[in-house]
This record gives structure tokens, C-alpha cells and sequence, in this order.
């Protein structure tokens, strides 16, 4: 299990190989989350994420060498575990894209420290893989499903997604033990706002925990327009209307979602609210790219490259130590400070969601 001691570094000479110890960043946020994205290519072209305008057939995503190998990933996380982080998602691009995933799970899973490993996935692939992927050692899946109407399913998934595959997925990752199930919904004004109760209702009483998701201004390709976002506050009143529902405390600090339940018992739901309500004072994540970018921001316009440092030999305390100088030195708090009304005039660039997997 994880060692969890109440001392927290504060300059990167503090390390030692081996030792586990929390480390707080600038606004004295923990390290708590990474978010390892393993491939920037996708079988779905999710307009608010890869607009097939711009990921067509002529796009260049990286090259095998230009990945991280397993080997470096797993370095990266041992380092990351060793200041603190304790919960591990395997992301993309698509990461069951990935034919030997199970080979890499096995690792993380075993890493000291890690207490929660879990993977986001379109669902497309995951039907012949739920069991593989548990008996890997992993612990469970979100599985992103825009609407339950197959044409609007369809359109949000760039015209590649067949509805019954990922319901199937989803259906298996229960089965197989993966539960309990998140489903992501990113919910778009005029596009599958409409659908959004009928969703709710297939999945209440089932043990799934369905999170509705503001439409973020992440990367820069993706269009995104303050009008075209549904405040969650607004989406909770109309469920409201057809479930009462009551707030419920967050699992851990950090949590992203705000969580409510049904008051007849059917279960909880969560909203993740960056546009409106912004929760960048206890973020406690890191991202790292298919090409070994350490992001630690959403929003983030620059990151580090820990691939050449991996490829320049540096060993696993450098490693810590390049980590933990990051995260020291780290102020992001994108959401907050940008103001909704004035978001979708900002002209940095930012990463694309592609790369850093949400
Ligand atoms: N391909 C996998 C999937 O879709 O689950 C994993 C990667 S995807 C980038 C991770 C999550 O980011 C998904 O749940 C997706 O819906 C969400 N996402 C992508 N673009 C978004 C946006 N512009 N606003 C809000 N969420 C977004
Ligand atoms: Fe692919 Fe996921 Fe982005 Fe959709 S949200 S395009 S499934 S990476
Ligand atoms: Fe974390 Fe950046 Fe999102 Fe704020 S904007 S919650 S700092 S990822």
C-alpha cells in the first residue's frame, strides 16, 4: 500500500532513491493523479475532440519511435509514484488501440503505491478485451458515450461509432469485474443536451455512474463556442424536474466530479463543470503524452520532455528529480482564471485533448 507520511518536499535535493514521499506544488496542491496517454491515434473522429477536418487521412500521428515505450512509461510512473501518486489512468487517443496493453497494465499494476488503476476508452474495443484487461490487473473503466440516439451517437463519434459495440463494451467490463462503470458524456447545446434524460434513464439502477461533462475549450481545433456549453447547473435542474435528486461529498480531495444522487435510491451521477464552475484548487494531476510531454495542465500551451531526458540515460533518480522540480515550480490554474465570457476570444495555444487524453 501506499506510504502515505505528512512530510512533503519542498526543494528537489530532498530526494532520495526508493523513498516515497508527498510533494506540494506552488498553490500547495499534492501529486495525486497520472494521466498517461499512450497513443495520439484514434477510431473515432469526436468533433469537439479530433474534427475529421483536421485528423484526416493525410494527418501525421507519431511514429513507434516517437512513443514512449513501455519501459520509459513505467519509469515515469515509478517516479511518479514515489512523490505521491497513488491513482494511475490509461488513456489516449484511443488506448485499446494498443494491442499489448494487458503486457503494460501488468506493470503499473504492480507498481508500490499504486491504489487505483483505471483506463478511458470509446468502448468500440472493449467487448472481447473487458476480461483481458481485468485479469491484467486492471481496476476499472470510464467509457465515453455521448447519447443513446444512434444517429446523434453516430454523428458525436465522427461517423465511426457503432452503439451497440459500446454498449456491449460496457456490458462486458461489468461482467468481467471492471465496475463500477463511468460513462462520460460531453454534453453539447443543440447537439445531445435533448438526449441527455434518456441516457440517465437507461443507466439509474444499474450500478454505472454516469458523469456529464461541460464541453471544455481544450486544444485548439475543436471550435468550441461558450454558447454551444450547457452549465451543469442548468442540466441539473431539468433532471432535477424528473428525479430529485441531493448532493453527496467528494470520494477523495481532488475529484474532479461533482457527485448527486437519486433520492429513490438509483444511484449517483457526477458533473465535471470546468467552464462554469471552475476546481483548480485541489487539482492534483499530471499528464503525460504518447511522445513523453509531462503536462500539468489541461490547458497547459508548454510542457516538459521527459523522453529525451529517458533517452539521454538519466537514471531513475534524475528522473525524480526532473518530476519533482516540475511539480514545485507549478502554478496552473487555467480555469479559474480565465473568465467564461471571454474564453473563446483567448488566443493561446494550449495541447490538444488527443495527446493528454482528458
Ligand atoms: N478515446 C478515449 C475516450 O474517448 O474515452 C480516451 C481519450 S478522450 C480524449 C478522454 C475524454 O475526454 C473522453 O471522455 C472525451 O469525451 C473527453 N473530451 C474530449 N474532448 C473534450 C472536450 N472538448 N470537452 C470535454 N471533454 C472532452
Ligand atoms: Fe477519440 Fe476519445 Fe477524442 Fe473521441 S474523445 S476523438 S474517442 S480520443
Ligand atoms: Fe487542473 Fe488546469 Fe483544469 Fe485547473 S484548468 S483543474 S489546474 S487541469
Amino acid at each position: 500500500m501506499h506510504n502515505n507520511r505528512m512530510t512533503v518536499r519542498s526543494s528537489p535535493d530532498e530526494i532520495s532513491a526508493g523513498e516515497a514521499v508527498p510533494i506540494a506544488d506552488a498553490l500547495g496542491r499534492p501529486l495525486h493523479d497520472l494521466r498517461i496517454s499512450l497513443l495520439d491515434q484514434c477510431n473515432f473522429r469526436c468533433p469537439y475532440c479530433m474534427p475529421e477536418s483536421e485528423f484526416h487521412s493525410e494527418y501525421e500521428f507519431l511514429k513507434r519511435r516517437q512513443r514512449l515505450t513501455y519501459d520509459e512509461i513505467v519509469k515515469v510512473a515509478t517516479a511518479a509514484c514515489s512523490m505521491g501518486v497513488s491513482k494511475i489512468r490509461l488513456t489516449g487517443g484511443e488506448p485499446l488501440l494498443d494491442k499489448n496493453i494487458c503486457a503494460l497494465i501488468e506493470r503499473i499494476a504492480d507498481l508500490p503505491g499504486v491504489e487505483d488503476l483505471a483506463l478511458t476508452t470509446n468502448g468500440m474495443l472493449l467487448e472481447p478485451m473487458a476480461g483481458k484487461l481485468k485479469a491484467a490487473g486492471l481496476h476499472r473503466v470510464t467509457v465515453s458515450l455521448d447519447s443513446l440516439d444512434k444517429q446523434i451517437f453516430r454523428e458525436m463519434s465522427g461517423g465511426r461509432g457503432d452503439l451497440d459495440k459500446v454498449l456491449a463494451g460496457i456490458q462486458a467490463a461489468e461482467k468481467a469485474g471492471l465496475g463500477p462503470t463511468k460513462i462520460n458524456v460531453v454534453v453539447q447545446k443543440g447537439v445531445n443536451d435533448h438526449t441527455v434524460l434518456d441516457l440517465l434513464e437507461y443507466f439509474r439502477g444499474r450500478g454505472t455512474i454516469v458523469r456529464l461533462i461541460e464541453f471544455m475549450d481544450v486544444g485548439n481545433r475543436n471550435g468550441w463556442l461558450m454558447n454551444r456549453v450547457v452549465p451543469s447547473r442548468v442540466l441539473l435542474e431539468s433532471i432535477q424536474k424528473r428525479w430529485p435528486m441531493r448532493p453527496i461529498g467528494k470520494n477523495y480531495a481532488g475529484e474532479v466530479a461533482r457527485r448527486y444522487e437519486y433520492i429513490d435510491g438509483a444511484g449517483e451521477i457526477g458533473f465535471i463543470s470546468s467552464v462554469t464552475e471552475p476546481f483548480c484548487g485541489d487539482c492534483s494531476r499530471a499528464r503525460l503524452s504518447a511522445d513523453g510531454m509531462l503536462y500539468t495542465c489541461l490547458f497547459a500551451n508548454q510542457g516538459t520532455d521527459l523522453r529525451e531526458s529517458l533517452r539521454n540515460g538519466a537514471d531513475d533518480d534524475e528522473l525524480s528529480s526532473i518530476l519533482s522540480s516540475i511539480w514545485l515550480q507549478r502554478a496552473d490554474r487555467y480555469s479559474e482564471l480565465r473568465r467564461t465570457d471571454v474564453a473563446e476570444h483567448h488566443v493561446l495555444r494550449k495541447v490538444e485533448m488527443y495527446r493528454i487524453g482528458g
